[in-house]
């Protein structure tokens, strides 16, 4: 942590004494660095040493303020050894073609099914999904497949009823920032996927990764899914995926359906991002006409195992 000031070192320092005792102080001629604080207990003074007269900014690093993002290791997590390959229909709309898509993918050895009963619509006019009424329908399809549900949640008093059915609960990219929502999710003993909020940057997504390890959620798979810069703009962002491989051992994988929106680009946004993440995410279905929702950027089986065929 440095702080960067003008006008009265001694005053600086003695401010700074005030508000943070047992720290290791080192000098230089224009700033002050902070060692061996304690990171989570900063945040409580951080607008106080901002506020000290003469300081012009604070400046911290990433892992001062990921703390539990930088320290994490994947091997409390997560088989990181094979690629994570997420697949499955954007929503369940039909019984039957749920059964034969999850058999189908369960014969590809997918490392998790999408099972979307609860879809966030951007319209309220949206029909949003089989809803709290699907779940006993999905306990039964369970006994007979055992590749590990996904599901998204997007309203904490779901939780309970839906981890009697699923493994893995997806936070999508809209509550990115649902605190409450995170914390709860955290607190269920799954494992989560986060989705980054389009537009959002580096520490913002991380800070909501910090929350769910914050609140002892240990198995943890990070999602980018592009930046929804117009309805049919494709875009992902590979740096974002790169920093997050660099600076931490959490695994990421790329959504490639959100972020292409179109079945024609999936394919090349596979081989995009395949080389930087861990796996990635991709709505697929026997009979993607049939979908009602994100019709256009599902792919059919035949093509899913071409993209398979590119990823292992
Ligand atoms: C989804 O994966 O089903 C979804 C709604 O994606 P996102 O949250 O990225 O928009
Ligand atoms: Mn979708």
């Amino acid at each position: 942590m440095r702080i960067e000031f003008n006008g009265s070192r001694d005053y600086v320092t003695s401010e700074i004494k005030k508000l943070m005792t047992d720290v290791e102080l080192i000098f230089s001629k224009n700033y002050i660095e902070i060692k061996n604080f304690d990171k989570g207990y900063v945040y409580n003074f951080l607008p106080k040493i901002e506020n000290i007269r003469g300081v012009i900014r604070v400046l911290m690093k990433n892992d001062e303020l990921l703390p539990l993002c930088y320290s994490f290791k994947a091997t409390e997590n997560i088989n990181k050894n094979i690629p994570i390959i997420i697949a499955g229909p954007c929503v369940i709309y039909s019984w039957d073609d749920f059964l034969e898509t999850a058999k189908e993918l369960e014969q590809l050895n997918v490392y998790a099914l999408r099972t979307p009963l609860f879809k966030p619509r951007s319209s309220p006019y949206g029909w949003d999904g089989y809803g709290k009424e699907g779940i006993s329908r999905l306990k039964e399809i369970k006994k007979s497949i055992r590749t590990p549900f996904i599901m998204e949640i997007i309203d904490y008093r779901l939780i309970d009823s839906v981890s009697e059915v699923c493994d893995i609960i997806q936070i999508g990219a809209r509550n990115m920032r649902n605190y409450a929502l995170l914390k709860e999710a955290a607190k269920s003993n799954k494992a989560v996927l986060l989705k980054r909020e389009p537009r959002s940057n580096f520490r913002e997504f991380l800070y909501s990764a910090e929350y769910l390890l914050k609140y002892s959620c240990r198995n943890i798979i990070l999602c980018e899914r592009g930046d929804n810069l117009s309805d049919d703009v494709a875009s992902i962002d590979t740096e974002m995926i790169k920093k997050i491989k660099k600076e931490t051992d959490i695994p990421v994988i790329a959504d490639v359906s959100h972020s292409a929106k179109r079945r024609d680009r999936v394919m090349s946004f596979v081989k995009k991002t395949i080389k930087y993440s861990d796996g990635i995410m991709i709505e697929t279905s026997i009979n993607p006409d049939a979908s009602p929702i994100d019709t256009k950027q599902i792919v059919d089986i035949d093509e899913f195992k071409k993209i398979l065929k590119i990823i292992r």
